[in-house]
């Protein structure tokens, strides 16, 4: 029987990854953080059947005993600080644990069971401003990190390369551009909107409040996403790759979409906030994901559009 370990178990990724795992038959260990309160509600349907265990990307110690005891198959790390804001007022959490955790983690493995073969959970974020015109980003574009949080990836991403060439350890990066479902955090931008939305329709609020509406990005939908992880692992030589859907949109369109889901104009409903501006601001992400496409038979199955109606009306069912 397959056994994968699996970091951030109770975020977004983690639940659909389980889910899939799961479903074929694998079994999963589930790896969290102690907290005061459990976050379970992601992963509640599915958690007689995981494995869940204690451990932490800070404590070396701890990563080593899970991966001593299960000597798991394939890895993947999904845990991390990995909200762009945060990162800027706890930039040495963020490098800690979102640079230096997965460290740990291929530390571990190359001591204790070389043989499982890790995903690391790489960002578009790395890329940053750096690309030109009307263009996408593939696995040879040029990173330009414009965050404490895309810096911290940028690190991993290339001691992860580092690690597969040094050691001939099967060890992958996937870069994945933004990935969002109905269990997306609410601190995100399409949950946000989502929820305001619902809110609004419902009575429950007059209004919502965003910060800049013309940024862009590659949206996809995360269960897409993990099974594209899992393609990865199971190729024949291990590679990093991006995953996007190819189409990207602004703030504006997906505020604009979202509002049209209830038949409302959303210039009635969002307002301005100068504190929700960010430093840096990465303008725009469009990746290409041609390489996941011909080496791994990946393709998304959910679109922008198709996206936004399913997280508006999960939130109208959550509230409602
Ligand atoms: P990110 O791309 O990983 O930073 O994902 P986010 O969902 O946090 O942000 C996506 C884009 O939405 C960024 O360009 C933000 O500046 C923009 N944005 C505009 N208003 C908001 C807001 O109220 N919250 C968040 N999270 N993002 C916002």
């Amino acid at each position: 029987m397959t056994t994968a370990l699996v970091t951030g178990i109770s975020g977004q990724d983690g639940s659909y990854l389980a889910e899939q795992l799961l479903s074929q038959g694998v079994r999963v260990v589930g790896v969290h953080r102690r907290l005061s309160a459990e976050n379970f509600w992601r992963i509640e349907h599915v958690l007689d059947r995981v494995d869940l265990r204690y451990a932490d990307l800070h404590d070396l110690g701890s990563l080593y005993d899970l991966v001593e005891e299960y000597r798991p198959d394939e890895i993947y790390n999904l845990a991390a600080q990995s909200f762009v804001p945060t990162s800027w007022s706890q930039p040495i959490l963020t490098a800690e644990a979102t640079g230096l955790g997965p460290i740990r983690l291929l530390e571990a493995v190359r001591r204790v069971h070389p043989k499982a073969r890790v995903y690391q959970a790489s960002s578009s974020e790395m890329f940053g401003n750096s690309l030109d015109g009307d263009g996408s980003l593939n696995e040879r574009s040029r990173f330009a990190p414009a965050s404490p949080y895309a810096c911290a990836k940028l690190y991993a991403h290339h001691m992860v390369a580092n690690y597969r060439k040094a050691y001939g350890l099967f060890v992958v990066s996937g870069i994945l551009f933004n990935h969002e479902s109905p269990r997306r955090g609410l601190e995100f931008v399409t949950r946000k909107v989502a929820n305001g939305v619902a809110k609004v329709h419902l009575g429950l609020t007059e209004s919502l409040t965003l910060g800049a509406l013309s940024p862009r990005r590659d949206w996809g939908f995360a269960g897409d996403y993990t099974r594209a992880m899992q393609a990865m692992l199971r190729a024949s030589s291990p590679q990093d790759y991006v995953v996007a859907t190819g189409v990207d949109h602004s703030v504006e369109d997906l505020v604009r979409i979202a509002f049209a889901v209830v038949d409302r104009d959303w210039r009635d409903h969002v307002e301005h906030s100068e504190s929700l501006m960010r430093k840096n601001e990465v303008v725009r992400l469009r990746g290409d994901a041609s390489r996941a496409r011909d080496e791994l038979g990946w393709t998304p199955e959910v679109d922008f559009s198709g996206l936004v109606r399913r997280m508006v009306e999960a939130e109208l069912e959550r509230l409602g």
